[in-house]
């Protein structure tokens, strides 16, 4: 069992209409595996207006996105990478590039 993404990461999207975008995880479904990244997989929401002098119109929001199509980007590499866990000396697990060795 490796550490998966999580809230805060650097992901790197592998397929779809946002292939090759970076974004920040915001939220992460685990149970269903997904996450939404900020910026992508944006999807389009008619906002109500409930006051006359609200904004009014269509915002765009990041719709979940499954998991597996997301790579932890590693910034010694510049790019996405698959990772491995290392266990410190203090029983603490790390997340290792696979690509560098460096700590992500
Ligand atoms: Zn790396």
């Amino acid at each position: 069992m490796s550490l998966r993404i999580k809230r805060g990461d650097k992901v790197v999207v592998l397929t779809g209409k946002d292939k090759g975008k970076t974004g920040k995880v915001l939220k992460v479904f685990p149970t269903e595996y997904r996450a939404i990244v900020e910026g992508i997989n944006l999807v389009k929401k008619h906002m109500r207006r409930r006051r006359e002098d609200e904004p009014y119109g269509i915002k765009e929001i990041p719709a979940p996105i499954n998991i597996s199509n997301l790579a932890l980007f590693c910034p010694y590499c510049n790019r996405g990478v698959r990772f491995g866990v290392k266990v410190l000396e203090d029983k603490t697990k790390v997340r290792i590039c696979k690509r560098c060795q460096k700590e992500i």
